[in-house]
Order: C-alpha cells, then sequence, then structure tokens
C-alpha cells in the first residue's frame, strides 16, 4: 500500500489531464480514455417498483463479448442496441445508474480514478486482474427469459 498522503505535491503543469480538466473540458482521446473497458455498464439493470433502487444483474447485452469485455460493434451501437447510452459530457451528470467505480461518473463526483485505472497504473489488464471488470461473469440476454431477470441480480456492483 502507497502512503499518499505524504506524496508530495505535484505542479499543476504535472497533473494529468483528469485531474485538471472538467469532463467537458476533455478532448474527444482523453473522453475515450476514461473507459477503463470494465464492461459494468453493458449489464441488465433492473428498477425496482417500490424504492426506486437500482439492481444490476450478471446479464449483458447481447453486443458484449464476455472474454476481452468489449462491444462487438460499437461504432454502430447506438444503431443495433437503442438502450445502449453513448456518453457524452451533457449526459453524464444524469446517468446516476453507472456504477460507482466508472471512471466517468467518479470525476464527475470530484474523486480520482482507481489505482486499478489503465491511466493510473498503465496495465490494461490491470482492470480485469483486480477483479473491477465483468469479464468471466457474466451471462448473455439472449440465454436468459424477461421473467428470469430478477434471479440475476447481482451484490457485487454498486
Ligand atoms: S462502466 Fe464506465 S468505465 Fe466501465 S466500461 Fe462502462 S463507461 Fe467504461
Ligand atoms: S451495444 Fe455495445 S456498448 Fe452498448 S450496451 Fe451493448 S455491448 Fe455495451
Amino acid at each position: 500500500m502507497t502512503d499518499t498522503a505524504n506524496a508530495p505535491e505535484l505542479e499543476p503543469e504535472q497533473e494529468p489531464f483528469w485531474r485538471t480538466k472538467t469532463l467537458d473540458e476533455m478532448t474527444p482521446q482523453e473522453w475515450e480514455s476514461l473507459c477503463d473497458g470494465c464492461g459494468r455498464c453493458c449489464l441488465i439493470k433492473l428498477i425496482d417498483d417500490v424504492t426506486d433502487d437500482l439492481h444490476f444483474t450478471d446479464v449483458a447485452c447481447r453486443l458484449f463479448e464476455e472474454q476481452t469485455c468489449k462491444c462487438r460493434d460499437y461504432s454502430n451501437r447506438g444503431k443495433r442496441v437503442p438502450d445502449c447510452v453513448i456518453l457524452t459530457p451533457e449526459l453524464v451528470d444524469r446517468l446516476t445508474w453507472m456504477p460507482s467505480t466508472c471512471a466517468y461518473r467518479m470525476i464527475y463526483e470530484g474523486k480520482d480514478l482507481a489505482w486499478w485505472h489503465p491511466l493510473v497504473c498503465g496495465d490494461p489488464k490491470m482492470v480485469h486482474e483486480a477483479v473491477i471488470s465483468v469479464r468471466g461473469r457474466t451471462i448473455s440476454e439472449d440465454d436468459v427469459t424477461e421473467d428470469k431477470l430478477p434471479d440475476r441480480i447481482v451484490d457485487w456492483i454498486e
């Protein structure tokens, strides 16, 4: 474990972009690089009729590739899956259903990126090794009937 409380302060020009820019100030490349590839946002979510609470299931969008956690048709995702929300700086404040670990949500909430984020640790595989990604833990929506979705609610995503 590192003791960040005693870490030397960096000069502003040395700070990485996600600490110095708001989401709407980022370049398209910076914006894209914020995604850690966890795949959590590609899981089907349910809203409790009574409490309005949001629950994640382990059921993934049919375009989700389980072993890589990538979209099979990223450039056409909006056309192929109308429910797929394409994040933009204008939308992010409304996306309270994003997982608490999502980099966009964390930056929006004024937090720093986590240690396992590729931009922090330099290793895109770390999101899988830290068991943040959903790799190997999902089932396709093609293999689950709608009435069984409540049985697929998981407690490992908040
Ligand atoms: S939850 Fe956020 S960080 Fe994870 S894949 Fe989705 S957009 Fe990227
Ligand atoms: S269309 Fe692609 S990016 Fe959108 S939810 Fe499905 S797998 Fe994820």
